[in-house]
């Protein structure tokens, strides 16, 4: 389920399993989450349940990216990164792992202008049966 576009307000997702597109408020998700566990994870966004069942999970990476990695992979990378880095400045981050955030540098590889458009991944036929 890729981010297709990502505004200052909006992230435009596609679903993978039902193809769905939706908008989803961008000050309405949370940057970081605690596992079941207890386990501080601070690169991941939750996303809302599509109407289908399916979740998304986006998960910044915040290490430099390889020159090798181009179109949709990075540009996605570029999406993801540009979300978190806009969940912070709204201070929409976990309660409970604020800490983390306070120190950390700003992500590399962010997108020049938004709105950003993330190229569509074209996928092999039979991928989008519902669940
Ligand atoms: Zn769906």
């Amino acid at each position: 389920m890729p981010i297709i576009q990502l505004t200052e307000t909006l992230v435009t997702q596609q679903c993978v399993v039902c193809d769905a597109e939706r908008d989803i408020q961008v000050d309405t998700l949370t940057l970081g989450m605690l596992t079941p566990g207890g386990v501080e994870d601070t690169v991941s966004i939750l996303m809302p349940r599509c109407a289908c069942g399916a979740y998304e999970q986006l998960v910044r990476s915040l290490e430099a990216a390889p020159l090798s990695m181009q179109g949709h992979p990075l540009e996605h990378r570029k999406a993801v990164n540009a979300l978190g880095e806009r969940l912070k400045s709204l201070g929409n981050t976990h309660e409970q792992l604020v800490h983390n955030f306070a120190a950390e540098p700003p992500a590399s590889n962010l997108p020049s202008v938004l709105p950003f458009k993330v190229s569509k991944v074209k996928r092999p036929l039979g991928r989008n049966n519902k669940l």
